[in-house]
């Protein structure tokens, strides 16, 4: 019997092959200004009324879309949208109202625990500091951004999913971790336009350069983009 055909090794694949590259400060710049002009005053999607209820509604959030943590707070926020309400609702009563979303038992019982936390430490108040906001339970670094950007205006870049994919695909920002592209995004976005780059790349993530098939045909950064394989008509 003839010796069997060793196999053909295979090629090296590059660490991240779908990370675009990078892109040039001014690229990303274009790239940026060119989503703030089709949308001059971009807004986060959750409804909340105050720092309190953005926390809630943000802890909320963890994969799970902004409509379905909506439906969920139009009557938890009715019955408790203070720390003191929260809490003497307690985690069955919270969790009537986010069964539906994902992770609920323990996203009921984070809720009900920062209230706690908030009327012990803070006097029912949300700190507009990161490290006593990372320190309440269910509270990461993700979290704490969009807090301290949407509740207190600070400069900050909350990177979810959506922005995760958006940095490496297009070459804004490529990094393996979520913090890598946190941190070469505040890097290269002109600090004017940092509060609302947030809003920016999340609302084209999520409904232009989508996970499976990025609808370029459509996208206003096209020229700027460095995206490899761009879809340049919808399908037939
Ligand atoms: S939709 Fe296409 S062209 Fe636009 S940013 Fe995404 S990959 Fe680039």
């Amino acid at each position: 019997m003839p010796p069997a055909t060793p196999r053909k090794p295979r090629a090296p694949q590059p660490a991240r092959a779908r990370a675009a590259r990078r892109m040039a400060v001014p690229q990303a710049e274009a790239f940026l200004r060119a989503l703030a002009a089709a949308n001059p005053a971009p807004e986060t999607e959750l409804q909340f009324h105050d720092a309190y209820t953005l926390l809630v509604a943000v802890a909320l959030s963890a994969q799970t879309t902004d409509v379905a943590v909506n439906k969920a707070t139009a009557t938890l926020f009715q019955e408790a949208a203070t720390p003191a309400a929260m809490v003497a609702l307690g985690e069955e009563g919270v969790a009537r109202h986010i069964r539906r979303i994902g992770l609920w038992q323990g996203k009921a019982k984070n809720v009900v625990a920062l209230s706690r936390l908030l009327l012990e430490r803070h006097g029912g108040a949300v700190p507009n500091d990161r490290a006593a906001l990372e320190a309440l339970p269910g509270v990461g670094r993700k979290t704490a951004n969009v807090v301290l950007n949407v509740a207190f205006g600070q400069e900050t870049m909350a990177v979810d999913t959506h922005i995760f994919r958006l940095g490496n695909r297009t070459g804004l920002a490529p990094g393996k971790t979520t913090r890598a592209v946190e941190d070469g995004l505040v890097k290269r976005c002109p600090p004017e336009m940092l509060r609302d780059a947030h809003h920016w790349l999340i609302l084209h993530g999520r409904y232009v350069c989508k996970a499976r098939a990025p609808e370029c045909w459509r996208c206003v950064a096209l020229a700027h983009c460095n995206f490899s394989r761009k879809v340049l008509a919808p399908p037939a």
